[in-house]
């Protein structure tokens, strides 16, 4: 090999190490934006993930006559499971109902982790009747997996409470702070009358009912 050969040789290697360490960056950029947006212990979207979800998903419903519609889910008696079982099976707890949310997600629905023991979801474009239906199966899910829980009245077995809302928003203002609050106000009307349920609310002005049990 000539001088030049060399020189040429030597900086195609160059070359191609520095694209090797700018790929690997850019897949630890890619990586520590991936887990910033989930919440640790569930792996489930955080609350700044929910913000941007919310905004494409609300353009989208606002562009398209959509509905937007929220579910909202909190563990009954969850104080009471981590006296009785100690923090870390309170844990396992809320990541087994991560997990049955999560076995819900699509292009169309995404749950969130919206707080210690309150997880949020965010669906678009669904039936009401489908929103419900999905209600149903989570909560039935969570009863059925037959996690013990001595101190909750319903069965002795962990159990939530449940809020939906189905907003159609041809025409509508409502964002997706009033979803969140629709469905907080369904999920305390289910906590109210004695938890382990679902409710749905209804923001119409002419509704029949403002908050309406969801039959099992
Ligand atoms: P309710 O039936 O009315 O929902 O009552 P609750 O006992 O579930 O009370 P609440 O929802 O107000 O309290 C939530 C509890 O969840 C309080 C806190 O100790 C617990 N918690 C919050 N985050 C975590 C967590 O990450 N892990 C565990 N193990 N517990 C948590
Ligand atoms: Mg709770």
């Amino acid at each position: 090999m000539n001088e030049d050969n060399v020189m040429q040789y030597e900086s195609q290697r160059n070359a191609e190490a520095a694209t090797r360490e700018i790929t690997k960056l850019m897949r630890k950029i890619r990586d520590s934006e991936e887990k910033a947006e989930r919440d640790a212990l569930t792996g489930l979207l955080n609350r700044s993930a929910l913000v941007n979800i919310a905004e494409e998903f609300l353009r989208d419903a606002r562009n398209n006559g959509k509905k937007l519609g929220g579910i909202f889910l909190d563990i009954d008696y969850f104080k009471e499971y981590n006296d009785t079982y100690g923090h870390a099976e309170g844990d396992l707890a809320i990541k087994y109902i991560a997990d049955v949310c999560k076995g819900e997600e699509s292009s169309q629905m995404k749950f969130f982790r919206y707080g210690g023991d309150e997880l949020f979801g965010i669906v678009l474009g669904w039936e009401d009747k489908d929103l419900e239906a999905a209600a149903l199966r989570i909560s039935e899910a969570i009863r059925a997996s037959g996690i013990a829980h001595v101190k909750n009245p319903n069965g002795q077995r962990l159990t939530v409470s449940i809020g939906i809302v189905n907003v159609d928003m041809k025409g509508s203002d409502e964002t997706i702070l009033d979803i969140i609050k629709y469905t907080d106000k369904a999920l305390y009307h289910a906590k109210d009358r004695g938890k382990d349920d679902v409710f749905a609310y209804h923001n119409l002005p002419n509704a029949a009912h403002e908050y309406e049990r969801v039959e099992r």
